[in-house]
């Protein structure tokens, strides 16, 4: 079933900041990312994919560049 993530932080990225609230959803066709509560892309119609496993490989690549 459905499972709750509950992630609240700021990610820096390239200097870039990426506020995380919730989940991040990522429509693998067109990038768009959702952070609602939503399972399929509004505009492509495909199933989203949990954004976690991405934030978790960018976190590796920040913890890595900051050492
Ligand atoms: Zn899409």
């Amino acid at each position: 079933m459905g499972k709750v993530i509950d992630y609240y932080g700021i990610l820096r990225v390239s200097n870039n900041f990426v506020p995380i609230y919730g989940t991040i959803k990522r429509c693998p066709v067109g990038g768009e990312t959702y952070t609602e509560d939503v399972d399929t892309c509004k505009i492509h119609g495909v199933k989203l994919i949990d954004a976690m496993d991405i934030v978790n490989a960018i976190r590796d690549i920040a913890t890595e560049s900051t050492r």
